[in-house]
């Protein structure tokens, strides 16, 4: 029997690419000020194009408007309403919107099947570099969303990005974090490994992570990790189709979402749906669509989220390969 691997089939949004985090590696943002918002009336249209193409999950990542900004309040009902407006057209959402209040996740638990913010690393080493201008990334504040989610069951999806000057013992000690916080609340879905990838807008000059060096993550997360988590990495950034398949040898089992664009790494395009089942194929694996939330976590999920899972279930919409769309793997979520 084939091994199964498993996709979300996906369409990204981006409510908008302002940010105040200055990451010197990130290739999203845009100066706060400087970009236009996207508008209901453009996500409607959106959503009205995605019917019937299969797409199942519709990722909600942003950039951030600052905790104390007079317009933090206007950015966070804004990506609520999308929320609201992707689930009244019958998809399920998922957003990842960097750090956020425990009133503001509780708010947004009502209108997403899932929730993510990758963790990182847990070193602080990393405010006197890449995150030297990155208010976000202070490690503590970002264990603690991962306890809030916990803390309002909320299933969640996290993950490191590698290569950005961490070493070996600090993957250790992110992946062990991830694994005491999920003993405690049960609640992580998946993690993903994302090989930092340089790309055309980011300020800071550094190599991409080594492939070979991904394999020896995935095998330190794969012993650190409970089973229940699944290892996720983005097909986009592996370096090979032989790499790609060397790292399921190694553990990884999930291939994230599967969008048109990945808005966080632009300059990656991914193979399409059907490529990347026919390179797993020949060596014994399944491509499997998936739900953005597992099933195991169906049962923290309240109405209108159960109605809308519920409803994807009686008309059979359990993910079919997606025809008609762009079908490339979306998104690594670390932005
Ligand atoms: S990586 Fe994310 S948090 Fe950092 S500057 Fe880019 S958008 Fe902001």
């Amino acid at each position: 029997m084939p091994r199964p691997i498993t996709y979300s089939p996906a369409y990204t949004i981006v409510p908008t690419y302002e940010c105040f985090n200055r990451c010197t590696y990130c290739n999203f943002r845009r100066e706060p000020g400087q970009d236009a918002w996207l508008s209901l009336a453009e996500a409607e249209t959106i959503f009205e194009s995605l019917q019937g193409t299969g797409t199942i999950e519709i990722l909600i990542l942003s950039g951030e408007v600052h905790p104390q900004s007079d317009r933090r309040q206007a950015w966070f009902q804004h990506i609520y309403d999308l929320c609201q407006l992707a689930l009244s057209q019958g998809f399920l959402p998922h957003t990842n919107a960097g750090p956020l209040s425990f009133a503001e996740m509780e708010a947004l638990k009502m209108v997403n099947v899932s929730m993510g913010l990758m963790l990182e690393q847990t070193t602080s080493k990393l405010l006197e570099t890449v995150h030297k201008h990155a208010p976000s990334k202070v490690p503590e504040l970002r264990v603690r969303q991962l306890e809030q989610a916990g803390e309002l069951q909320i299933p969640f999806t996290t993950g490191l990005l590698l290569g950005i000057g961490e070493t070996v013992a600090d993957w250790q000690d992110t992946l062990e974090t991830i694994a005491r916080l999920h003993r405690r609340y049960g609640h992580i879905q998946e993690v993903i490994l994302q090989p930092h990838s340089p790309g055309n807008q980011q300020t800071g000059e550094m190599a991409s992570f080594p492939p070979e060096k991904l394999l020896n993550a995935i095998a330190i997360a794969r012993q650190i990790l409970p089973d229940e988590i699944a290892i996720q990495i983005p097909p986009n950034l592996i370096a090979s189709p032989e790499y790609l398949i060397a790292c399921l040898e190694a553990g990884a089992s999930d291939l994230g979402g599967i969008s048109p664009k990945d808005e966080v790494n632009p300059d990656y395009p991914h193979p399409r749906v059907l490529e990347l089942s026919q390179t797993i194929a020949a060596a014994g694996f399944k491509l499997v669509p998936r739900l953005p939330v597992y099933p195991q976590f169906r049962h923290w999920l309240r109405d209108p989220l159960r109605q809308a899972i519920c409803k994807r279930d009686r008309e059979n919409t359990t993910p079919q390969m997606p025809k008609t769309i762009d079908n490339r793997s979306r998104r690594s979520l670390s932005h």
